[in-house]
Order: C-alpha cells, then structure tokens, then sequence
C-alpha cells in the first residue's frame, strides 16, 4: 500500500533489535486519515470472505481492527494480556512471547465471545516471528471457529513469520513489506 509505505520511509525510525516505531502515526499518535485509508485497504482485501468478527491482541493492533471493522461490518474481539496463566476457565488462552518487549504474557478471550459459528479475520499493526499470529491462530481452534486470513499493517519479511504462515496455509496480506531495514535505509518487497 503506497500510502504506508511512503510514511513508514518519511517518519519511521529504526531501533536497536530490528525494531520499527511507528509511534508518530499509527500505534501512539495515530494519524485518522492513515488509519482510515489502512481499513478500506483491509476491507477490500477480505470483503467476499463473510468475517464475523476480528480479532486483535491489546493494545496496538485495536486501532487498525477497529478501521477494518468499520467497513468490514463485523465486531471488533480484541485478546486480553495477562501477567499470570491463573485466569478464569470461562477463557480461551494461548501464551505469546512478546517480540517488544521479550516477557511471555497469556493472551485470553471470553468464551462468550468467539465461537465454532465465526469466521475470523485477525488483524495486527506488525508481524515478525509470528508469535502473536500464532497465540491468536490458538484462540480460534480452540473456540473450534474457521480463520479466514490475517491482514497485517506491517510485516516485517526478513524475520520470517509471514512466509512461515503462508507456506503452513494461512493467507497472509500485508499492506507494506519491509524486506531490509537500517539506520539509513529501508526496502519493501515489490
Ligand atoms: P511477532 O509476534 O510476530 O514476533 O511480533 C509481532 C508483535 O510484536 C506485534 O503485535 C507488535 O506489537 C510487536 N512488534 C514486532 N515487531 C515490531 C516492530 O518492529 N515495531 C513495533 N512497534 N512493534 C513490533
């Protein structure tokens, strides 16, 4: 997507451990107009695959699920993080080692709210190792539901998650690719 990939290159910064901020326009100052423009991107992607519902993991991917959610027209399910797997039973839960911030957190959604009737579009701002892909892939077999793909903001190609996915089956879109990134440079896949 043309749109992110020119302000990934005119305001992203590169971090020490092959980290990307997006701070200044996506997942802590969000700029609307992008966000928007990021939903119907999303939407046009899986709007024939009947998605009833999406699901995100706290806290950044909320904002992204929520534009797709607005032209998708399904509820936004958005997986809690817990410190401690002492949680209630009523929960679907899976364990998610967090690429940022290197602890492992149990992510868990209410039963209640995901079932072997939905068909489930999972949506993140970035995909790495794909460990929070396959936390949220484990929230859906359990509920016994059918995952129809995950649309990711950004992947981050050259750590592997996504091709991983895509070679086990799953459909991956996402809007921009960064194949290559450095203090001084930064390379999308065509
Ligand atoms: P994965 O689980 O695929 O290794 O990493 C994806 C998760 O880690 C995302 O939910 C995202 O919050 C975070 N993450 C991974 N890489 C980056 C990055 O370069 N920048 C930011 N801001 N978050 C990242």
């Amino acid at each position: 997507m043309q749109l992110l990939e020119e302000r990934i290159l005119r305001d992203g910064k590169v971090y020490p451990g092959q980290v990307l901020k997006v701070s200044g326009f996506l997942n802590h100052l969000i700029d609307e107009n992008l966000l928007d423009e990021v939903g119907k991107e999303i939407s046009a992607r899986f709007s024939e695959d009947g998605v009833t519902k999406i699901l995100t993991v706290e806290a950044s991917g909320i904002a992204i699920a929520c534009a797709a959610a607005h032209y998708l027209h399904a509820p936004v399910l958005f997986a809690k993080k817990s410190k401690t797997s002492n949680v209630s039973d009523n929960c679907y839960k899976a364990e998610v080692k967090s690429y940022t911030h290197g602890n492992v957190n149990t992510v868990l959604v209410d039963k209640e709210f995901l079932s072997s009737s939905d068909r489930v579009l999972i949506v993140d701002d970035f995909l790495a190792h794909g460990a929070a892909v396959h936390g949220l892939i484990s929230l859906i077999e359990q509920a016994g539901a059918c995952l129809v793909g995950c649309a990711i903001a950004i992947e981050k190609g050259f750590q592997g998650g996504g091709d991983a996915l895509r070679k086990s089956g799953v459909r991956v879109e996402s809007l921009a690719i960064v194949d290559s990134m450095s203090d001084d440079s930064l390379t999308f896949r065509k």
